[in-house]
Order: structure tokens, then C-alpha cells, then sequence
């Protein structure tokens, strides 16, 4: 009713605001399953990754012409392990995350997933093995439903529910009374920052790709919240491959293997001990987060 009511007062603003929600909806969920924002490029359908470790080999990048952002990066991740990503601000590490999860193609250079280019990879199957997470909102107008099936089409409830008690949202969810038909998004229920960033960690359970990069931008939750959805992001990510984009000392610290981004190039790379021990730059920024 209050929507048809909405719709008599204001048709032309409903009509914008749908249209720019689906715009929003699309892109973050093509930043969410990590579908490339470069030129389309159609993808070789015979080329599959055989196995799970990412390489990138002398890797360049810019966002425009003449302005090189990345340059000569090699990096190996076996699979299973975690890598860190740190440095400065500006260094280049949210690129060179987005570049390993496959969302911008290298200008120079090769970056492969189990001996495949990613670049020449059809989008979708790229997408099932490699997922950018980040903080940014994904939840659209449309039922629970809906916003869970974006990730694995076709679900059956049960396994939507799976998804949503692995990330420890069955509890608020069970409570609504339409529970899955419950219409999210804006007109519908309002969920809060924690809850939106829980259906986005539900889907990427439904996803299930192997390999994540996340990155972990300051958080707008409360602490509570943010340790709650810690636990469940820390479930999410058991047993696959994470390079994340570190911004705490923690992060970093519990790495496998530390990687540390200056100037567009990789200039330490190491365990936490290792990089402590040469006394470089690692070991400077550590002081002063520990300070
Ligand atoms: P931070 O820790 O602040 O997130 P970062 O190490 O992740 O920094 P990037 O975000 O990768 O660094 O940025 C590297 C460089 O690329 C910066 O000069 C930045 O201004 C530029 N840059 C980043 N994203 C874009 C973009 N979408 N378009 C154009 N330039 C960009």
C-alpha cells in the first residue's frame, strides 16, 4: 500500500531511485563476485585453471596512460595460505588486490590462477574461483531471498539458510515474519551496517570461491559489531585462500607471508619474524602500530 501511495505521489523519483539502486546493485555485486570493470572481453571457454595458486609475474598497471601505479610486481600464493598486503597509503595495494581477484587485467605482465591468465579467463569463471570482499553495502531491493541467490542462482531454501546460520544471521533472520520473502533493501526493511555486511559474507558462502581478497577498509561498525562479524568473517575464510589488504597490526601479524607495497613495487617479502628480524620497512611500520 505505502509503496502504490509513494508511487501516485512521486512516480518519477520511485522510477530513479529503482533505476539507481539496480545501478548500485550491479556494480557492487560485480565488485562482490569479482567480475572484471574493463572492457568485456568474451574470455577463452578452453582455458581453466589447473589448480589454485596465483602468480603474478612482473606485473604492470596504471589507471591511465603514462601513470604507473604497479610496476614489475611478482608475487606467488600457494594455495591455502594467507597474504598480507601492507604499506603506505597510496602504495598500491587495493589495485594490486583488485588485479589478483581479476577485476582489472594487468597492462604488462601475466597473472595466473592454477597456469590460466586470468585476464583471457571468461568472467564467470573467474568469478567462481576468485572473490573480492570488501566493506561496501550489497544489498539490493528485492526479498532475502533474492539477495542471497545473486551468489548461487537456483539455492534451495535450505541451503540459503545454511549460508545465513554459517555467518551467524539465522538468529534476526528467523525472527522476521516473512523471514527469506522479506523485502530488503530501501522501502523494505532497513538492516543495519552489520546485518547488510552478513548477507554479503552469507553469499560468499553460496559463492564459495577459493580464493579471496578482502579487503578490510576502517570499519563503520560499532566495536561490538565488528567483533561479532569478525568471527563469522574469520569462518568464512577458514581453508581458503586470502590475500588481504591489511590495515591492522593483527592481520598482518597472523599472515603467512607478508608483503609489503611501496611506490607501486614489492619491496620486503617474509613472515612476520622474517621481516621484524631485517629491521626494514615492515619492522618501521610495526613499531608504529604497536606504539
Ligand atoms: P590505501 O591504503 O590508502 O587504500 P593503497 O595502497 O591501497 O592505499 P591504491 O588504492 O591501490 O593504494 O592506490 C594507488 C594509486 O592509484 C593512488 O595514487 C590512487 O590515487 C590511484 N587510484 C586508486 N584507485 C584508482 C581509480 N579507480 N582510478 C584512478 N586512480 C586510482
Amino acid at each position: 500500500g505505502a509503496l502504490i501511495a509513494q508511487m501516485l505521489v512521486d512516480p518519477i523519483g520511485m522510477i530513479l531511485r529503482w533505476y539507481d539502486e539496480l545501478q548500485v546493485a550491479q556494480v557492487s555485486l560485480a565488485r562482490l563476485v569479482g567480475v572484471r570493470d574493463v572492457e568485456p572481453v568474451a574470455g577463452d571457454e578452453s582455458l581453466a585453471p589447473d589448480g589454485r595458486d596465483v602468480h603474478a609475474d612482473r606485473v604492470h598497471f596504471g589507471y591511465r596512460a603514462g601513470v604507473d601505479v604497479l610496476r614489475k610486481v611478482s608475487l606467488e600464493v600457494a594455495p591455502g595460505t594467507r597474504l598480507a598486503l601492507v604499506g603506505p597509503s597510496g602504495a598500491g595495494k587495493s589495485t594490486l588486490g583488485r588485479l589478483l581477484a581479476g577485476i582489472y587485467a594487468p597492462r604488462d605482465g601475466r597473472i595466473t590462477l592454477g597456469g590460466a591468465e586470468l585476464s583471457r579467463m571468461p568472467a564467470e569463471r573467474v568469478r567462481s574461483h576468485v572473490a573480492l570482499v570488501n566493506q561496501e553495502h550489497h544489498v539490493f531491493v528485492g526479498s532475502l531471498r533474492d539477495n542471497l541467490l545473486l551468489a548461487r542462482t537456483g539455492a534451495g531454501d535450505a541451503e540459503l539458510w545454511a549460508a545465513l546460520g554459517a555467518v551467524d544471521a539465522d538468529g534476526w533472520a528467523q525472527a522476521l515474519d516473512d523471514g527469506l520473502d522479506t523485502e530488503v533493501g530501501s522501502g523494505g526493511l532497513a538492516l543495519t551496517p552489520a546485518q547488510a555486511q552478513q548477507i554479503a559474507l552469507a553469499r560468499l558462502v553460496l559463492a564459495d570461491p577459493h580464493t579471496l581478497v578482502l579487503d578490510e577498509a576502517t570499519s563503520l561498525l560499532d566495536p561490538r559489531a565488528a567483533r561479532h562479524l569478525e568471527r563469522s568473517l574469520a569462518r568464512v575464510l577458514d581453508g581458503r585462500t586470502v590475500v588481504a589488504i591489511a590495515h591492522r597490526l593483527h592481520t598482518a601479524h597472523d599472515a603467512d607471508v607478508i608483503a609489503v607495497v611501496e611506490n607501486g613495487q614489492i619491496s620486503e617479502l617474509g613472515s612476520h619474524d622474517q621481516l621484524v628480524a631485517a629491521d626494514g620497512a615492515y619492522a618501521a611500520l610495526w613499531r608504529s602500530w604497536h606504539g
